[in-house]
């Protein structure tokens, strides 16, 4: 079970921005930007490899309330989600990194 699946199930905390029945939103806990949030399915998917697109559609729907929630949605904000070994994802559950609070440095 990953950390994120113990985080799901409330054997481990985390400060809770939103939750759905089928996705949950919480504070980083080591955030690279003044608001950094990660938002996952509850069901556990190792990575964006093994989303299908009618989840993707409702995990959408999901990020957009997640950003207006926690007030990023106007002043902007970056999605990043790594996915396999080069892209040096550290822990095998599926998520949104959202980025905002501030301005950001460019990536690409
Ligand atoms: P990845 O490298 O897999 O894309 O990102 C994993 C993220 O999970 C990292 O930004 C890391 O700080 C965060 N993280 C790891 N363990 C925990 C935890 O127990 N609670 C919270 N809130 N975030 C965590």
């Amino acid at each position: 079970m990953t950390i994120f699946s113990k985080i799901v199930r409330g054997e481990l905390p985390c400060k809770k921005v939103y939750e759905s029945d089928e996705f949950l939103a919480f504070y980083d806990i080591a955030p690279k930007a003044k608001v950094h949030i990660l938002a996952i399915p509850k069901r556990e998917l190792k990575d964006f490899n093994e989303i299908d697109p009618a989840l993707m559609e409702r995990f959408s729907a999901f990020i957009l309330k997640v950003v207006e929630v926690a007030g990023i949605k106007e002043s902007g904000y970056r999605l990043i989600t790594n996915t396999g070994a080069h892209s040096g994802q550290e822990v095998p559950h599926l998520h949104f990194h959202i980025l905002g609070g501030e301005p950001l440095g460019a990536l690409i």
